[in-house]
């Protein structure tokens, strides 16, 4: 899906580190001066590029179909499926505030029905927010209509938590544990649907340590050089990774990716013929 992948991850260079012993370092023909590099780091500040965040916005993809989702090296779409989640989901959003950027967010219907202020504040906040289902079930398992139905209900439910935001739910779906059959991936698409596939997946519903998913899912970044990452707003450990992640990006040169929908919500999917005959034009 991703064009020039195997390019490299890193857009930009990478800004030096600042370095720790500079100041501190000794003469060498004073010795009797001399500080060990242990004090000298101690006494040294830490150097602040590290903890601070800096911007790492970059462009606006407006999609009318799955297939427009074509990135550029170094460039990643950030992804976080099944909440919203009190407690959870309001930590991730500030720490994307910190860092300026946009992602989307694939609602269960049923979690947007529990939380619908959290899931308005997520659009509120300028992410875009998809489905993802009702109830998190294997559509593969289900006959047909039960899974249309399924599908159908999860939309309705998250377009009725952000009613009144005047935030429309984009027409972005995602087939939970990625389980879909040709069927229901034609019928979506024929829809005007927008399926979301994964490049990238953190596996953070692993019992890792926030650290490990983080360097995992920059490890994975760095060998495919761009994508769409999977995360889930569900976790504590995704909460925790997310500052050090975004961070690690910062550092890389990557940047992030907004994803918005090219045809307006789910219900403006009749107007698919109208959107695909504007072509590009409307890429931001
Ligand atoms: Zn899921």
């Amino acid at each position: 899906m991703v064009a020039g992948a195997l390019l490299g991850g890193c857009a930009k260079p990478i800004s030096p580190e600042p370095r720790l012993t500079d100041t501190a370092r000794p003469d060498p023909i004073t010795t009797s001066a001399y500080v060990s590099p242990a004090v000298a780091r101690m006494e040294q500040p830490l150097p602040v590029e590290i903890f601070t965040p800096r911007n790492i916005s970059g462009r606006t993809l407006a999609v009318a179909t799955t297939s427009d989702i074509v990135l550029k090296p170094g460039e990643v779409v950030l992804t976080f499926d099944d909440g919203p989640r009190p407690g959870k989901t309001p930590a991730i959003l500030d720490t994307l505030e910190d860092y300026g950027v946009k992602a989307t967010f694939l609602m269960l219907g049923s979690a947007a029905e529990a939380n619908p202020r959290l899931a308005r504040k997520v659009a509120e906040g300028g992410h875009t927010v998809g489905s993802h289902t009702y109830g998190h079930v294997d559509l593969s398992k289900l006959t047909r209509q039960e899974a249309i139905n399924e599908i159908v209900k999860g939309e309705e439910a998250v377009a009725a938590a952000l009613a009144g935001s005047g935030k429309a739910a984009a027409p972005f779906f995602r087939f939970p544990y990625l389980s879909q059959t040709g069927f229901l991936r034609t019928n979506l698409l024929q829809s005007g649907a927008v399926v979301l596939d994964v490049d990238i997946d953190s596996k953070d519903y692993y019992r890792d340590s926030a650290a490990v998913v983080a360097q995992r899912t920059i490890s994975r970044l760095d060998a495919r050089g761009s994508g769409i990452i999977l995360f889930h707003d569900i976790h504590q450990r995704t909460v925790d990774m997310l500052p050090a992640f975004l961070d690690q990006l910062a550092r890389k040169g990557y940047t992030v990716v907004r994803l918005v929908p090219r045809n307006g919500n789910i219900f403006g999917r009749d107007l698919i013929t109208a959107g695909m005959a504007q072509g590009n034009a409307e890429q931001l």
